[in-house]
């Protein structure tokens, strides 16, 4: 059995197929989801999801939506991780991708970040974070706000060194659909050689794909490539990678 530690069910390009996306995941070995939201308006059909077996959701607001977001969304946030105890954050993080980003709007990704690192925190609740080029600021971020629930450093595009210092922050690595593309060196690079133990499969559905839209059942071909990558078989990739959800999984709120 496999999971796909990410992938966003509540977008309207996968949400009205449903019963054949889990369908077509499940003849693949995918059982098991973790569905983040990415602004408050997507908060319900997120947690409407959270009633089908096997789903988990995130609830937080990516640094995308950093701008629009509004003090009264970090109190829905609030409450409803109050009301969703199994509910993790996310998604949450930095996007310094882009060079006309103003120092302002990085400087309110930051804000927000560190908001939900607090609810997070102050919920026992793991994260799910979205890093481009920004580790060296989501580890001072994690560091300032003295988060220690771990979580899931997605869609992992950096080096061996990054991946290291985000591991020492307590998050696993979300190795995902970049490997599917051959020339992804550094993805491929964490693949091969990071220790299974910190190593979490997604898709990023429906995103990620050119030309095509990504859905769970790809989590199979990743781990294909994660096991052809290491030289070891789809059962070993799939067992370890399990128990890593299930650790993720068990955490202990308030
Ligand atoms: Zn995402």
């Amino acid at each position: 059995m496999l999971t796909d530690t990410h992938c966003h069910l509540a977008d309207p390009v996968l949400n009205p197929n449903l019963p054949a996306i889990f369908a077509d995941a499940a003849q693949a070995g995918v059982c098991r989801f973790i569905v983040p939201a990415t602004q408050r308006s997507d908060f319900d059909a997120v947690l409407a999801l959270a009633r089908h077996p096997h789903v988990h959701i995130a609830l937080g607001i990516h640094p995308w939506f950093a701008e629009a977001a509004a003090d009264a969304d970090l109190a829905c946030l609030g409450t409803l991780l109050q009301q969703h105890p199994r509910a993790l954050v996310g998604e949450i993080g930095l996007d310094f991708y882009g060079k006309q980003q103003t120092a302002a709007q990085r400087a309110r990704q930051n804000e927000l970040l560190c908001a939900q690192l607090e609810l997070a925190e102050q919920h026992r609740r793991p994260v799910i974070l979205h890093n481009l080029k920004a580790t060296a600021a989501i580890v001072a971020a994690i560091r300032q706000t003295g988060f220690t629930q771990g979580g899931i450093a997605h869609a992992f595009s950096g080096s061996l060194e990054e991946a290291r210092l985000l591991i020492g922050c307590g998050l696993k690595i979300g190795i995902g659909s970049l490997l599917l593309n051959p020339t992804a060196q550094k993805a491929r690079r964490a693949a091969a050689e990071l220790p299974l133990a910190h190593i979490m499969l997604e898709t990023d559905s429906p995103f990620m794909l050119k030309n095509q839209t990504n859905t769970p059942a790809n989590v199979r071909k990743i781990a294909e490539t994660v096991a052809t990558l290491r030289g070891i078989a789809l059962t070993e990739i799939a067992a370890q990678t399990e128990q890593n959800v299930a650790q993720l999984l068990a955490f202990q709120t308030a």
